[in-house]
């Protein structure tokens, strides 16, 4: 659509993902535009602003941030801060009358989550959590073979997520911290290959079972969690069991294996550069899918449902749903024993 048709967005908290990913890709949207930006940061904000050439009335910080009301330019916002600040900045752009896209995870509880949903419903505001690889192309190929039946009934799933936290990178002064985190390996990344089971199999699990280890002599894991390894049974009699862990090189992979095939995404949630297989044993077809920017897709998303005044595809309800495993999964690990979901 055209220039000034396009929704303008404000992003709040301007943090390695923001700035790298995230204000790069309005240059690939085709609904949605840059128009302001949120940061504890002014000197920060001031030069990313002229960077992109976002209006110095376009600036806020988080004092000021209820302002943005008065501000027409602004359509949506979209939270980038630590996990435990997207609650307040969800609520208060609610309140502000924008509407909101929150990155994942939603919020360290449900009860935070229903918050959220609660405050975008009061304002009559669309919410949507940043699930990027629901908007993937490989992983749409994916649901799409699954739901047509190309690998038959499914019966198990492999689901892996991994990084090396460096204690030293800015970020894991947050991602280290519990209160700020409320997690740690789990919420971070092991939500990637939560969410993709679910979504791969379309259905929800209605038991899970897992086990946590950190190390003790690593002082990483004072506060949150390295290693976690989580089965998730669905109704169907599927089993999908997922790991993720903060000490393996960067990793991230699903294997589906049905009655007539197996399906591979090796990496599943990159940023790019994703592969996908399927192979029934005799044959494997390697599917020549055009990568897009996840980010923009899903951008454009919320804009359109705004317009169309339609549901967002990955609503609050969906990132309640894997914060609520989440905590599952703790309890699980806590207790040794299956926890019903
Ligand atoms: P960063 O630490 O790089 O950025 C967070 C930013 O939040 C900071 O730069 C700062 O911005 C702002 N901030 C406000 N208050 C605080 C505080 N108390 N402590 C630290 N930062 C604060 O984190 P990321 O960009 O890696 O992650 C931000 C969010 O994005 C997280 O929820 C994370 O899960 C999610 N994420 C999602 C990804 C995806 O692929 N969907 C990938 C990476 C992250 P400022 O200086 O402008 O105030």
């Amino acid at each position: 659509v055209a220039p000034d048709e396009r929704l303008g967005w404000a992003v709040v908290g301007l943090g390695d993902f923001a700035l790298n990913q995230i204000l790069p890709a309005f240059a690939n949207s085709t609904h949605s535009r840059l128009a302001g930006l949120v940061s504890g940061n002014a000197d920060k904000a001031r030069q990313i602003a002229q960077q992109y050439g976002v209006a110095e009335s376009g600036i806020y910080s988080y004092d000021n941030f209820d302002e943005i009301s008065d501000n027409d330019d602004i359509d949506i916002v979209y939270i980038i801060l630590p996990n435990a600040l997207h609650e307040e900045f969800t609520v208060r752009g609610a309140q502000a009358g924008k509407h909101v896209l929150c990155e994942k995870p939603m919020a360290p509880t449900v009860e935070a989550c229903q918050r959220m949903i609660e405050a975008c419903r009061d304002n009559d505001r669309k919410l949507m959590i940043a699930y990027r690889e629901q908007f993937e192309p490989h992983n749409l190929a994916a649901i799409k073979a699954i739901r047509e039946g190309m690998v038959g009934d499914v019966n198990l799933l492999s689901v892996n997520a991994g990084v090396s936290l460096d204690p030293e990178a800015p970020s894991a002064q947050w991602r280290l911290n519990k209160a700020l985190a409320g997690g740690g390996s789990l919420y971070d990344i092991g939500i990637y290959a939560l969410n993709a089971s679910r979504y791969l199999l379309g259905e929800e699990p209605t038991q899970v079972f897992a086990r946590i280890h950190s190390r003790e002599d690593d002082p990483r894991f004072a506060q949150v969690e390295d290693n976690v390894a989580f089965q998730l049974i669905f109704p169907n009699g599927a089993v999908a069991n997922c790991t993720s862990s903060y000490s393996t090189p960067k990793n991230n992979e699903a294997s589906v294996f049905g009655t007539k095939a197996w399906l591979r995404m090796a990496p599943l949630s990159n940023y790019y550069n994703h592969w996908l297989i399927v192979d029934d044993g005799n044959q494997r077809i390697e599917p020549s899918i055009q990568e897009i920017s996840q980010f923009a897709a899903e951008m454009d998303h919320l804009s359109r449902c705004v317009q169309d005044d339609t549901a967002p595809h990955a609503s609050g309800e969906e990132g309640m749903q894997d914060v609520r495993i989440i905590r599952a999964i703790y309890e699980s690990a806590a207790t040794g024993e299956m926890v019903s979901i």
